[in-house]
């Protein structure tokens, strides 16, 4: 099977947006739609018709550009069922345990609740890669819009689970200011102070962070490490369960 090619690119104030490529059937999908024209310039610069769309959740930053898109693709959309109406033109409701495909390629989604009740990841086990949208960011994960700390904590859990060298695409660069809380969190991680200056080095070179591995950030990111003892005993919550000190952790890292 031929090689899926994935090409990145900054959208919006610190998006990113992800085109897939086969070559071998011609088709190419991106993930979310953060920007409708931007995309159509990736697009033309590579060469590639859209043949699809994956949405990962509603938020407008990751569907603003579908109904665009369609018009001038004709493209098939397909989203998570439990956002139904809010994913706009959508085509095909996806959940826990589906198969999306590109050519031969193919995507598992997980359903990953937490930031939105209805977010999923779009997992390609062959390839190992992950894309998460705001559900895992590089040092840190998204807001809890609309799901529970337990939902949340068993959704990174299960990202958590995935191999070590599983490439994991997350939808924003987020990681400075991610790396200013995760010091707080874990001060004398020293994974997690190498990780910082490698992603200083990057972002003064204009270079971006994501895409990280879970291997990384299993390392190094506070919200992947919930049942650490060294992250209880930092936020005095020395026998809580886990759910319970990622709920700690994600509301001290909202009033940061
Ligand atoms: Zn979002
Ligand atoms: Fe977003």
């Amino acid at each position: 099977m031929a090689q899926l090619i994935i090409h990145q690119f900054p959208c919006l104030q610190d998006n990113y947006g992800f085109l897939i490529h086969d070559p071998v059937s011609g088709e190419t999908a991106t993930i979310d739609t953060p920007d409708a024209d931007e995309i159509n310039r990736q697009l033309a610069a590579k060469g590639w018709q859209l043949t699809q769309i994956w949405n990962t959740h509603f938020h407008w930053d990751h569907t603003g550009g579908n109904t665009a898109l369609k018009e001038k693709w004709d493209c098939k959309i397909s989203g998570p069922i439990a956002e139904g109406d809010r994913i706009p033109g959508r085509d095909v409701d996806l959940q826990e345990g589906d198969v999306v495909s590109l050519g031969a390629h193919q995507a598992t989604v997980l359903e990953t609740p937490g930031h939105t009740k209805g977010h999923i990841v779009f997992y390609l086990e062959k390839e190992s890669v992950a894309f998460v949208g705001d559900t895992l960011f590089s040092l840190g994960c998204g807001r809890m819009f609309e799901g529970t700390p337990d939902q949340f904590w068993s959704s990174l859990s299960r990202l958590r689970d995935l191999p070590d060298d599983t490439t994991i695409y997350c939808a924003h660069e987020y990681t400075e200011a991610n790396a200013r809380f995760a010091l707080t969190a874990e001060p004398e991680n020293a994974a997690l102070l190498t990780r910082i200056e490698d992603v200083k080095k990057l972002r003064l070179a204009g270079q971006a962070t994501v895409p990280t591995t879970i291997g990384q950030e299993k390392q190094t990111n506070p919200f992947l490490r919930a049942d650490f003892q060294t992250i209880k005993d930092q936020l005095n919550l020395t026998d809580a369960p886990p759910a319970r000190v990622f709920a700690e952790l994600r509301q001290r890292k909202d009033h940061f």
